[in-house]
C-alpha cells in the first residue's frame, strides 16, 4: 500500500524548537483541519505529552470531536466564531470562541445569559488584515458600550499576521502597532498575534501567547530562510507494475508525455484523490533508490505514471515503492512545483494511505520553556 508515515518525534520536536524560540511565552498548539491533515488527535495528544496545553481549531465540529481527548485543563479555541445556533455545542464542548463580529458578541452575550453564567471568549481584533476580528469602529463601539460584553470574560485578544511568512514585509510591523493600539482599548488580557512566521520574527510578535500550526508539521515557517524545522510527514507510493514502452507511445490520458527513446514507466498507487495535486502532471518526480524518476504523463484519480528510465533494472525488480515526500524532496519543494504551498499538501492528504505512525522518542519532559 501507498504509506503515509508520521513522525510523531519530529511533530513534538519541532514543537520544542518553537518553544526554545518563544520562550518565556507559552506555545500553543494549531490543530485546525484535522490537525493540518495528519489526524488532530495524534496531533493533539503528542503535543500535550511535551507540555502544550492550549489548542486552536477553526471550527465547532472540531472542537467537539477534539475535547474528549484532552485534559479537563486544557484550553480549546475556536477560531471562527459563533456561527449562529452553535452556542450549546461549544458550551458543552467548554470550548472558547474567537469573537470576530459583533454578532459573534452578541450570540455569546446571548448564550451566557440564557445559561445564567460567564463564558469565556478571546477577542480578535483586525489588524490590517482584513479577515476576521473587529474593526477600528467596532472595536470602539465594544469600549463605549458597558454592556456589550456583559457575561463575557475575555482570555484572549488576539489578531493575525497577513505576511508572517515574509520578514522583510514592512507589513509586519504596521500590523503589530495597530493591534497593540486595538488590544489596549478592549478589557485587559493576554495578548497574541504570532503563528509559525510571527515566532520567527522575533520577540516582538510574540505577545504573550504564539500560535504556530505549519513550523510544527515540518514546513518552512518563512519563506526564503533556511528551514529549521524537523520533516513530520513521508509519503511513499506504492509501485503497482512497470513496463517499457517503445519510442513514439504516449503515457496517461490525454497521451501527454511522449519521447523519441524508448522508455521504462512505473505507475505508482497515488493520484489526485489523494491529494495528489493534478498539477503535477508531467511536473516534479518521485525518487526510487535515490534515483529521480520524473512523473510522466497526468496524474489520474488513482494512480500515476513515472519514468524509471534511470533507474537500475536491478533496482527497480527490487523496488516497492517510490519516495513522493521524503529525504529527496520535501513538502515545499512539492508544494512549490504544483503551484501551492505546504499547508494545502497537508490539508489535502488523503484517506486510502496506510497510515505508519512513529512514536515519541525524545526526551518526554523537556518542553523546553525555562
Ligand atoms: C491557521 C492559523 C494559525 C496558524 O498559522 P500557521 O501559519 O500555520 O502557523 C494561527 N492563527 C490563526 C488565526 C490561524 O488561522
Amino acid at each position: 500500500m501507498t504509506v503515509l508515515t508520521i513522525d510523531l518525534d519530529a511533530l513534538a520536536g519541532n514543537y520544542r524548537i518553537v518553544a526554545a524560540r518563544a520562550a518565556p511565552v507559552p506555545v500553543a498548539g494549531v490543530v485546525k483541519a484535522d490537525g493540518y491533515g495528519l489526524g488532530a488527535a495524534i496531533v493533539a495528544q503528542t503535543l500535550a505529552q511535551v507540555g502544550c496545553d492550549t489548542f486552536f481549531v477553526a471550527v465547532t465540529s472540531e472542537a467537539v470531536a477534539l475535547r474528549p481527548l484532552l485534559a479537563a485543563e486544557a484550553r480549546l479555541f475556536v477560531l471562527n466564531g459563533v456561527a449562529p445556533g452553535d452556542e450549546h455545542a461549544l458550551i458543552a464542548a467548554d470550548a472558547i470562541p474567537v469573537l470576530n463580529s459583533t454578532g459573534d458578541v452578541a450570540r455569546w452575550r446571548t448564550a451566557a445569559a440564557e445559561v445564567g453564567r460567564t463564558l469565556k471568549a478571546a477577542v480578535q481584533v483586525d489588524s490590517g488584515m482584513s479577515r476576521l476580528g473587529l474593526s477600528d469602529g467596532e472595536v470602539a463601539a465594544l469600549a463605549d458600550d458597558p454592556n456589550a460584553l456583559a457575561g463575557i470574560e475575555v482570555v484572549l485578544v488576539m489578531s493575525h499576521l497577513a505576511c508572517g511568512d515574509a520578514p522583510d514585509d514592512p507589513a509586519n510591523s504596521a500590523q503589530r502597532a495597530r493591534f497593540a493600539a486595538l488590544a489596549d482599548r478592549l478589557p485587559p488580557a493576554p495578548r497574541s498575534l504570532g503563528n509559525s512566521g510571527g515566532v520567527f520574527l522575533g520577540p516582538d510578535f510574540h505577545g504573550d501567547l504564539v500560535r504556530p500550526g505549519i513550523a510544527l508539521y515540518g514546513a518552512a515557517p518563512q519563506e526564503g530562510r533556511d528551514n529549521p524545522m524537523r520533516p513530520v510527514i513521508a509519503l511513499d507510493a506504492r509501485i503497482v507494475q512497470w513496463r517499457t514502452v517503445p519510442a513514439g507511445t504516449g503515457v496517461g490520458y490525454g497521451l501527454t508525455s511522449v519521447a523519441d527513446h524508448d522508455r521504462r514507466i512505473a505507475t505508482l498507487s497515488i493520484g489526485y484523490a489523494d491529494g495528489w495535486p493534478r498539477a503535477l502532471s508531467n511536473v516534479g518526480a518521485a525518487y526510487i533508490g535515490g534515483v529521480r524518476a520524473p512523473i510522466a504523463g497526468r496524474v489520474s484519480m488513482d494512480s500515476l505514471c513515472i519514468d524509471v528510465s534511470d533507474v537500475p533494472a536491478e533496482l527497480l525488480a527490487t523496488a516497492t515503492h517510490a519516495e513522493l515526500i521524503g529525504p529527496h524532496q520535501t513538502i515545499d519543494t512539492v508544494a512549490a512545483q504544483a503551484g501551492t504551498i505546504a499547508y494545502e499538501i497537508l490539508t489535502q492528504l488523503g484517506r486510502r494511505y496506510a497510515r505508519r505512525i512513529l512514536p515519541v522518542t525524545g526526551e518526554r519532559n523537556g518542553a523546553c520553556v525555562s
